[in-house]
């Protein structure tokens, strides 16, 4: 019997997933239906009831309901409750189980798709958002020499350099602050605001790009972002947005849902906006 599954967002047009689902199931050999779901807002719950009741299996959660998700979850991973939101969800009969697969899937997209260790290096994040805050552990996992947050509302980048520094026991220095107070230069710099959707670029001195350094966009289709572009005008030869993270996240879902991993480098060719 073939297994349903489905993206739910609003808007959701534009979602890729049922693309990447589909071919990782076409290359595994997987017997499911993925389809994308248009929740009104408000209607998460409801929704998402309806999905199970027709035998739905699991779902990747996008805007603006992974807050939403993590309400309506019985079981949450350690990866949601660090990040506060949930993007994947398995049905089990009453349970809901939840987890959050961003952050594992931006550091296998560094780690072993751009072969970009963190381990020893400085690291730098702009934003503190749900992108950020479901980064952190899966980032400091890989033992970076020191992770930067720097946000807009300098607070909010205090707060979760405060609690990942909790939740990581204090093995790796992790600091928040604002934009002006950025004196250093790093090795890998992430872009994980939201600026890249409108076009706009964070105040981001470019001594914060280290020679030989990776900027790399969360944001990912926009080609070559405001912030690519002032990194490449620094010099800085290296340069990614977050497709891969995308391929990587969905790839650790499918594999949680039907025991198989995808390999993602078709998946990855195939939705790819050049940088440019
Ligand atoms: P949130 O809305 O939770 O957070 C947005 C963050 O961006 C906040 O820290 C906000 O600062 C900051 N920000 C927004 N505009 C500006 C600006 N003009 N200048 C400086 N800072 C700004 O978003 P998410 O964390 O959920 O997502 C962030 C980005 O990551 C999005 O573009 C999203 O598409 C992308 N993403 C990509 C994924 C992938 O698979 N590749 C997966 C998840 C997200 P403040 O707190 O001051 O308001």
């Amino acid at each position: 019997m073939t297994d349903r599954y489905a993206v739910i967002g609003n808007p959701i047009e534009q979602s890729k997933s049922p693309l990447i689902h589909s071919a990782f199931a076409q290359v595994t050999g997987q017997d499911i239906d993925y389809t994308k779901l248009l929740a009104p807002l408000g209607g998460f719950a409801q929704a998402v009831g309806a999905f199970r009741a027709a035998g739905g299996r699991g779902m990747n959660v996008t805007a603006p309901f992974k807050l939403d998700a993590f309400a309506y979850a019985t079981d949450l991973a350690p990866s949601a409750q660090m990040a506060g939101a949930v993007n994947a969800m398995k049905f089990e009969g009453d349970k809901v189980y939840a987890e959050n697969f961003d952050g594992v899937g931006l550091v296998r997209d560094l780690v072993h798709n751009l072969l970009c260790p963190i381990q020893g290096r400085r690291v730098l994040i702009l934003g503190s958002g749900g992108a950020t805050r479901g980064a952190l552990l899966p980032l400091l996992a890989e033992a970076p020499a020191e992770v930067v947050i720097v946000n807009r509302t300098v607070a909010k980048a205090q707060e979760l350099a405060d609690l990942a520094h909790r939740h990581h026991n204090g093995r790796v220095t992790v600091r928040g602050m604002g934009y002006a107070d950025v004196g250093e230069a790093f090795d890998v710099v992430l872009n994980a605001t939201s600026a890249s959707l409108t076009a706009e670029l964070p105040p981001l001195p470019v001594s914060a790009f280290a020679l030989g350094c990776l900027a790399y966009d969360l944001t990912y289709g926009k080609g070559l972002t405001p912030f690519l572009k002032l990194a490449r005008q620094s010099g800085v030869t290296r340069l990614a947005d977050g497709v891969g993270m995308l391929a990587e996240q969905a790839a650790e879902a499918f594999e949680w849902w039907r025991g198989v991993r995808p390999d993602t480098t078709a998946v990855i060719e195939r939705i790819t906006v050049p940088l440019a």
